[in-house]
């Protein structure tokens, strides 16, 4: 089968021939519908020989969708033919956390060996794919794949970010959402379907504001050095009560603590190779301003997404390409050129 591999420190992915995989005990086997490109992926390739711990060859490609089609022995509790989409941080399935369905903080995990599929395990990026445990999939039913891999990551991670605190975003609240990528739109989307909450969304160009505005941000504004001025007197001089940083630099995470008002959560969702950190402490953050690094989401957060989705709540923009493209997929990615989310279909 063609599958999408990062196979050299520093080197593209490739498209490459290697064999069909055959689910072992418990496993379930999909064919893959469709495989989004997240920039987690350009953080992972970019990383330097001594911290990289991903494995290589690597099969990218932690959003999957796919239809089942073999089970391993003792697979139960789904069918040969459902559509589904794949719950990627896979725990132990044992522990406190797990329980909880908080599988993407499992302590476990990384002693026994279990690595998310396209970060550690074979990914979605390919034409078949094993998944671990049938308590990862999610069925769709009749939804588009190409619509819903998305929230598998894109979805699920701001989901996530935005549900601990929907207890601030009250009526006269307000949420700024720095960069409108492939998370940022869907973030705009699930604050509007959540919470009462002013959105006010930030990128560095006029296309990625318009798509901000298509999908229900309230204001745009450009995130230059005068970004949070700007904001500010969107907000007649006050803060926010979540920000929402999903690129993580330096300048986003300035502006992102500049733009929090008192008691409120400032979100950096974003990962960059280049060292960044937030000011904290007394005269550098709003009184009682929280800062906090979420990781993706849990089990039950994704099946509640996808619920949203047959509500018809998400407008999800995807540019889809062939899995021959996927690298150029990646080298638009890094350009900052994709609209919305970049979804292979193989
Ligand atoms: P993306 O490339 O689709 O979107 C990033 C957006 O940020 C783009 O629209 C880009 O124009 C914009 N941007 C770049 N520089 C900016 C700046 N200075 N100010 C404002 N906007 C700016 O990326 P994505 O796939 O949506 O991922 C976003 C980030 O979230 C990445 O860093 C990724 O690694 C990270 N991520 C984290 C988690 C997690 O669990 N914490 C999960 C998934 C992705
Ligand atoms: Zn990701
Ligand atoms: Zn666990």
């Amino acid at each position: 089968m063609r599958a999408v591999q990062y196979r050299t420190i520093g080197g593209a992915p490739e498209v490459v021939e290697i064999e069909r995989p055959t689910p072992g005990p418990g496993q379930v086997l999909l064919e893959v519908t469709a495989a989004g490109i997240c920039h987690s992926d350009d953080f992972v390739m970019n990383l330097p020989a001594e911290q990289y711990t991903y494995g290589l060859p690597l099969t990218l490609g932690h959003e999957g969708a796919g239809r089942v089609v073999e089970l391993g022995p003792g697979a139960e509790g789904v069918e040969v033919g459902t559509n589904v989409v794949v719950y990627g941080p896979w725990g132990c399935g044992v522990c406190h956390l797990c329980a909880q369905g908080k599988e993407n903080y499992c302590p476990r995990a990384a002693e026994l060996g279990i690595y998310p599929p396209g970060l550690g395990a074979p990914g979605a990026l390919a034409e078949f794919m094993v998944v671990d445990s049938p308590r990862h999939l999610v069925p769709i039913g009749d939804l588009d794949p190409v619509k819903t891999v998305p929230l598998t990551d894109a979805g699920l991670t701001p989901y996530h970010a935005i549900k601990r605190s929907l207890g601030k975003l009250r009526a006269g609240s307000a949420a700024v959402v720095i960069g409108t990528g492939g998370l940022g739109h869907l973030a705009i989307q699930i604050l509007r379907a959540l919470s009462p909450a002013r959105v006010i969304a930030l990128d560095v160009t006029d296309d990625k504001l318009a798509l901000a505005t298509a999908v229900g941000a309230h204001d745009v504004v450009l995130s230059d050095a005068g970004a949070a001025a700007n904001v500010r007197r969107l907000l007649g001089g006050r803060g926010a009560q979540l920000v929402l940083d999903f690129v993580g630099a330096q300048p986003t995470i300035d502006t992102a603590m500049a733009v929090a008002d008192v008691e409120s959560d400032v979100t950096i969702v974003g990962i960059t190779n280049t060292p960044a950190a937030a000011q904290v402490g007394f005269f550098r953050q709003a009184y009682e301003a929280s800062v906090t690094v979420p990781y993706w989401g849990s089990r039950s957060e994704l099946i509640e997404l996808v619920d949203l989705a047959h509500q018809g709540v998400f407008d999800v923009h995807t540019e889809t390409f062939a899995m021959a493209d996927a690298p150029a997929a990646y080298e638009r990615l890094a350009a900052g050129t994709l609209t919305g989310r970049a979804v292979v279909v193989p």
